[in-house]
């Protein structure tokens, strides 16, 4: 799939913009504070409905009460067309943001859902490698979402059974009776644990091969990358089967100190994803460098599993991904890529020196121009 067109009105700091895009290689060229960025954001803004930043409000240009995004995207399929058109309106009108899906009005956001295939890539996906475990839970649990929308079901239930589970915990402080009332609440979220546990940990095997290769691939073989689940309730996958039982002893166990608490301390919402390579924890060990590869490959693997699911070839958001990468691994990464369309913002230009002129196009932004 690529994007053929982009039209931006109001957009961020575009006032107006019309773009025709190359179907493999687009460089956003240009120096800090230009617009790189905002363009890439409103390229995932047609895929989301939603930004990979800020709320839908603060996309529209300061000053100005409405914003458009257009982009007309082909499918490598069929050579059929999505058009999609993104409206958002505040201010004094304030209706807030519409969808059109091939021109027909959409009823919600979630209606986009796998019909723009795009997989991105931001500085703040070092994130996933550098920061706490709850942002690799948000990474895998994502992800999950794309190949397995059920599983947001499973989240958003467990969050609310958590949220209520807490709370009675909580009142149990000043009032024990309420404790015949609490085995209902571990029940539920026994149950609805397993299901994210047992798909978090499917997934992995999946994401596993797949980041592990593209990661070698990019190190020139240097670096294997390997992933862990890491649940606090089970040790190994035998445990697997009897996963229940000892999420629901854990909750016994456990009880009064999360009365005093008034929070559960067990339980799958507390899970990490450990990230190794070479058998060393890249978050402890790793170089600046080494942690962004691992995150590109982590991110990155999406889009074969998208082709795996659809046979499409996802469209590849690369926000300033170049720097701190070697140009080993910067050549790299334009290969791995080279059946995709990419659309890549930088301040410098090197790393295509060697990628034949009929093969890209470059935009010089400045000033939202
Ligand atoms: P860098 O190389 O530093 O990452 P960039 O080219 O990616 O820079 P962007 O983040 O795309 O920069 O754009 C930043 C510019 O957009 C800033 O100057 C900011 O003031 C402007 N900007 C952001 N949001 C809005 C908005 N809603 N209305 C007008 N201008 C905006
Ligand atoms: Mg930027």
């Amino acid at each position: 799939m690529h994007l053929e067109k982009l039209k931006l009105y109001n957009f961020r700091n575009y006032p107006e913009l019309e773009v025709f895009f190359h179907d493999k290689m687009n460089l956003i060229l240009g120096e800090n504070g230009q617009g790189k960025t905002n363009l890439l954001e409103s390229i995932y803004f047609l895929s989301r409905g939603r930004s990979f930043r800020n709320p839908n409000r603060e996309l529209v240009k300061t000053g100005e009460e409405k914003a458009f995004v257009d982009g007309i995207f082909v499918r490598n399929d069929t050579d059929s067309k999505e058009h999609v058109q993104i409206t958002m309106n505040y201010g004094l009108s304030a209706e807030g943001t519409s969808i059109l899906l091939n021109r027909k009005k959409l009823k919600s956001r979630s209606e986009l859902a796998g019909k723009i295939l795009i997989v991105d890539f931001t500085p703040e996906d070092l994130s996933i490698v550098k920061d706490g475990p709850d942002k690799r839970r948000r990474f895998i649990d994502n992800e999950l979402l794309n190949i397995k929308p059920v599983h947001g079901a499973a989240l958003k239930e467990y969050g609310k059974i958590l949220r209520q589970r807490n709370e009675l915990l909580k009142t149990m402080q000043r009032d024990p009776s309420v404790k015949d009332t609490l085995f209902v609440w571990d029940e539920r979220l026994v149950k609805t644990g397993k299901k994210i546990l047992f798909n978090r940990i499917g997934f992995m095997q999946k994401i596993n091969g797949i980041a592990k290769e593209i990661h070698e691939n990019l190190t020139d073989g240097k670096e294997a990358l390997k992933l862990y689940y890491y649940s606090n309730l089970i040790k190994n996958n035998d445990d697997l089967s009897s996963f229940e039982e000892i999420f629901r002893q854990k909750l016994d166990q456990n009880l009064s100190q999360d009365i005093r608490r008034g929070s559960t301390s067990a339980g799958p919402h507390l899970d990490d994803i450990k990230i190794n390579i070479n058998d060393m924890d890249a978050k402890t060990y790793g170089s600046q460098g080494q942690k962004r590869t691992c995150a590109l490959s982590l991110k990155l693997s999406q889009t074969s599993i998208i082709k795996e699911e659809t046979g499409e070839d996802a469209i590849v958001l690369l926000d300033d991904v170049m720097s701190e990468l070697d140009g080993n691994r910067q050549q790299r990464i334009m290969e791995h890529f080279k059946d995709n369309q990419i659309v890549i913002t930088s301040t410098e230009i090197s790393f295509l020196d060697q990628l034949p002129k009929s093969m890209k196009k470059i935009y010089n932004v400045k000033s939202g121009k």
